[in-house]
């Protein structure tokens, strides 16, 4: 336990020095980004290990997993990211934990987190993910871009759920160049008609310089962090 705490703790000092460096380069300031510890797979010793050294936020991607781990810990004050790909049948769930939801992607899962969250009044912030990859079947990893401001204006109206900016994920065979250019294009005009909506969520272990270069707000960060996932992660 002692050895995983000082592991966990070496690894976020390197993380931070790397994230300061690529602000610094970036012409950004690091408090401008924020750290989400992808702690999918890895048991709630370790998330209140990085609770210490002073991680607030968190990031899962299937529900039971998320619900029993914001269980055990519900005597820390956390923010849960609910990250991964959404079933309108599990949204009810991960309403009543998640305090951003990052891959809101199409209108029935608006409609199943409302009505989830309104009759409580849990005011949850929504990213819309926007898929990169022209070529992506409808439907899986994010909104096309033509289909983006529908969607933001379908998810503005939505309260209690906030409209809170967008997430991306770089495609599989994609340059990363390629694929953030392309991200800060369709941002810049997101943000022209949603101008409040200013989060974005983008990078991950092995793109996040790319991602602080292209404007990421939030990183999402696992195996740099936490070690190398078993291969179901
Ligand atoms: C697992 C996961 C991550 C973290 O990936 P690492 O490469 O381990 O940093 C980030 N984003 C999403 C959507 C994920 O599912």
């Amino acid at each position: 336990m002692n050895d995983r705490r000082t592991e966990l703790a070496a690894n976020l000092a390197i993380l931070q020095a790397q994230i300061a460096d690529d602000c610094a380069r970036a012409g950004r300031h690091p408090s401008e980004v924020t750290v989400i510890a992808v702690s999918k797979t890895w048991p709630s010793s370790d998330i209140r290990l990085l609770h210490e050294l002073g991680v607030r936020d968190f990031g899962e991607n299937r529900d039971q997993e998320a619900q029993r781990k914001a269980e055990e810990l519900a005597d820390l004050s956390l923010r849960w990211h609910f990250i991964g790909q959404l079933q309108t049948n599990k949204a009810k769930h991960v309403a009543s934990y998640a305090n951003m939801v990052h891959s809101v992607d199409r209108i029935e899962l608006i409609r199943a987190l409302q009505s989830a969250a309104s009759p409580v009044q849990r005011e949850i912030d929504c990213l819309l993910q926007v898929s990169l990859d022209p070529a992506a079947p409808a439907g899986r990893g994010g909104v096309q871009p033509i289909a983006l401001a529908e969607l933001a204006k379908e998810l503005d109206a939505a309260a209690p759920l906030r409209l809170a900016g967008l997430m991306a994920v770089v495609p599989l065979g994609m340059p990363t160049r390629d694929a953030f250019r392309r991200l800060m294009e369709v941002r810049a005009g997101f943000l022209a008609e949603f101008p409040t909506a200013r989060i974005l969520s983008a990078g991950m272990s092995g793109d996040f310089a790319e991602a602080i270069s292209a404007g990421a707000t939030h990183l999402r960060i696992g195996s740099i962090l936490l070690g190398n996932r078993p291969q179901v992660g």
